[in-house]
């Protein structure tokens, strides 16, 4: 065993200078390219929200020059309500999400949160106003309550069993070796998409910002678990200006502004019904997740069909 061992361990330096390598020329590649990096103005001020209205003015981006995503994208997010974005993969969805909490910086255009350029805000202070279940969480090789309680250090034990609960991780803990401060990555521990997905959701309800963003934040859950969880979110999503980015509509259904976008471009937006008689691209979409008849999804689809 001890034999195997040395020569295993070995591997993983390797591999670990190889990544670190590659890591570094990445950030080389950057610096050549463009700063990927945004940067604080100097003297900037905290992000303030008051009501928590989020606009996207115009905005225009793209990652690499010859290549728009974004051309022009307007969209209001009320103070406290739900607007969905809905539209086809590659459409530049996420792409919306990334530029909100400022991965990115738009071309053109602007986006305010209470009237407030978020450029010229600390980005510590505007993410710290957004929680994001983004579509592909990426967990710390920490423990799964650091995890849970990132974004909230201070979290107490209940505040963290409450959260636990809420986004239906009981299960999942109580098969861990070491339930919460079991670390992930550590003697082959597996997390699946499904659990991933409800950990950032455990996340965010412990985080509780004012404004939330759920970027497909339910596709990798099976339609139980899905059903109570859409529930738990939409709950806290009822006191907060919610952005859904969603590729199935059933989710969506309920939003108070349904925008679909399309290479880029918004072209049509209303609320579910008003898209419908519009008979344009949401019916399309709409139809098409009904008839297709999409594994999981549209079962819910066809709940709402007259
Ligand atoms: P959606 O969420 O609607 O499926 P995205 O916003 O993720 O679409 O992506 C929009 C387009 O931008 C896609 O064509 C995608 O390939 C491209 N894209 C996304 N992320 C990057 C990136 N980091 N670098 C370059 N292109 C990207
Ligand atoms: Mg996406």
């Amino acid at each position: 065993m001890i034999q195997l061992f040395i020569p295993l361990n070995f591997l993983g330096f390797v591999y670990r200078e190889i990544r670190q390598s590659l890591a570094n020329i990445e950030r080389l590649f950057g610096l050549l390219e463009k700063p990927v990096k945004v940067e604080d103005r100097p003297g900037a001020p905290d992000l303030h929200v008051t009501a928590g209205t989020v606009r996207f003015e115009n905005v225009r981006f793209r990652y690499h020059p010859d290549r728009p995503i974004l051309e022009g994208v307007s969209l209001e997010i009320p103070a406290g309500q739900k607007v969905a974005v809905v539209g086809p993969s590659g459409a530049g969805k996420s792409t919306l999400s990334r530029l909100l909490f400022r991965f990115y910086d738009a071309d053109r255009g602007r986006i305010t949160i209470d009237g407030q350029d978020i450029r010229e805000v600390t980005q510590d202070s505007l993410r710290r106003a957004i929680g994001v279940v983004p579509q592909d969480t990426v967990l710390f090789n920490e423990s799964i309550a650091y995890n849970i309680a990132y974004g909230r250090p201070d979290a107490t034990p209940e505040e963290i069993r409450e959260a636990v609960r809420l986004a239906h991780l009981e299960d999942f803990v109580s098969r861990l070796p070491n339930g919460l401060d079991t670390v992930v990555g550590e003697r082959g521990l597996k997390v699946s998409g499904g659990e991933k997905q409800r950990i950032a959701i455990a996340r965010m309800l412990l985080k509780d910002p004012p404004i939330l963003v759920f970027d497909e934040a339910t596709s990798s859950l099976d339609s139980g678990s899905e059903k109570a969880i859409l529930a738990a979110l939409n709950e806290v999503a009822s006191r907060r200006t919610t952005l859904v980015i969603a590729h199935r509509l059933s989710t969506v259904m309920d939003a108070d502004n349904i925008v679909v976008l399309e290479n880029g471009r918004v072209i049509e937006q209303g609320t579910h019904l008003q898209l419908l008689e519009q008979d344009g691209a949401y019916r399309r979409l709409w139809e098409h997740q009904h008839e297709s008849g999409s594994p999981r999804g549209s079962s819910t689809a066809r709940d709402f069909d007259p």
